[in-house]
């Protein structure tokens, strides 16, 4: 794991969040994208190395749906960059970590993205990402 890539955060509109963490930030929204695949919409936001994602659901009973159903808005997970993430997946797995994406998938922000489960990481989803660049 090289560093924290970003941290997700869970909100029930995007837009008025991206208002909020602008004024927060004191920078706007560099880039906004749907990940139809999770049902999701996007936003990040830079800050120095690191970056701030802010997540809607666009779907009733996608996974951004359930957390806010279940817990509110609030970080929803925390984001590692790594350089090879099936090797990451592998090692993480035989250190008994519950994998949730065997396979990598394409994530927002231009990346390959999978995730351990929070069972396996005291409650806190963790995400691995990899620049799509760089080819899994
Ligand atoms: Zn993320």
């Amino acid at each position: 794991m090289k560093k924290i890539e970003h941290i997700g955060i869970a909100v029930k509109n995007l837009k008025v969040s991206n208002d909020l963490y602008e004024k927060l930030l004191g920078v706007a929204p560099y880039k906004e994208e749907e990940v139809l695949s999770e049902g999701v919409k996007t936003s990040f936001f830079k800050n120095g190395p690191n970056k701030i994602e802010l997540l809607e659901s666009t779907t009733a009973d996608g996974p951004i749906a359930k957390f806010l159903e279940k817990k509110g808005e609030g970080i929803h997970h925390i984001a590692f960059e790594v350089d090879d993430i099936l090797a990451e997946l592998a090692r993480l797995k035989q250190e008994g970590f519950i994998i949730l994406n065997e396979t990598p998938k394409k994530g927002a922000d231009n990346k390959w993205v999978a995730f351990v489960h929070p069972k396996s990481t005291n409650g806190v989803l963790i995400e691995l990402c990899q620049e799509v660049a760089i080819v899994p």
